[in-house]
């Protein structure tokens, strides 16, 4: 992914909060970078618009060499469907869905069969620990199990890019740790590059490397 001049203000009445003010970052295939920016800096702002959810005003934003801002929407929909997984400090999981079938549906939503779904689903789960918990409803999971299944979901269809929104934020610490293990051992397995946004400097310390949000450009 490749973020080049990107800028994003906000209307508020009459006067603009400049929120991204010429953002520049590069994350190849393969490298995990840390997000990291003090409450409101905008980091929300930036992983939406690096996952094809929100448009800059300026600046460009290619994903596996696509220029995604000369796209109109249905090709960036295909785009972000193809090429991008998110997780979020929330999981979102569907909640009437077991953990099997949260995985398999973005990849029949995407054209798979239902075997070759559940296959992967049955795979990804076993891959971070929930062989066991495969019939399970999100409301019959614990936090950390939950953010698994959730991991999974968006690795499901083997996206070039995740990104991820204080991923283990609502998490106990001794939870966030292992769950933060398992994220960034699937990743590697994936051979995704990532952006992981994080507060916590020991897990930023963890990945590949730190970038930080201030003034709304990176340092
Ligand atoms: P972070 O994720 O770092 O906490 P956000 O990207 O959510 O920051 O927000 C950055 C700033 O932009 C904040 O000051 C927030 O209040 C403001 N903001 C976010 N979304 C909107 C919006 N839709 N309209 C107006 N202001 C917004």
């Amino acid at each position: 992914m490749e973020l080049t001049g990107v800028a994003r203000s906000y209307r508020q009445g009459a006067a603009a909060l400049a929120v991204l003010r010429g953002v520049d970052l590069r994350v190849a295939r393969g490298e995990i970078v840390a997000l990291t920016a003090p409450s409101g800096a905008g980091k929300s702002t930036l992983l939406q618009i690096a996952g094809l959810l929100d448009r800059a005003d300026a600046g460009t934003v290619r994903i596996g060499g696509v220029e995604a801002s000369a796209l109109g929407d249905a090709a960036r929909t295909a785009l972000r469907r193809e090429a991008v997984g998110f997780v979020y400090q929330f999981h979102h999981l569907l909640p009437e869905f077991t953990a099997l079938e949260n995985v398999a549906i973005p990849q029949r939503a995407s054209g798979a069969g239902r075997a070759e779904a559940e296959g992967r689903a049955r795979a990804l789960l076993a891959s971070v620990g929930l062989e066991a918990r495969l019939g399970h409803r999100p409301s019959e999971l614990s936090g950390g199990e939950q953010q698994r299944v959730a991991i999974c979901r968006a690795l499901a269809n083997r996206p070039r890019l995740l990104l991820a929104d204080e991923p283990t934020g609502n998490l106990d610490p001794a939870t966030a740790d292992v769950v933060f293990g398992v994220l960034l051992s699937a990743v590697r397995g994936q051979g995704a590059g990532a952006l992981v946004a994080t507060h916590n400097p020991d897990l930023a310390a963890r990945m590949d490397r730190v970038v930080r949000l201030d003034a709304g450009q990176l340092i």
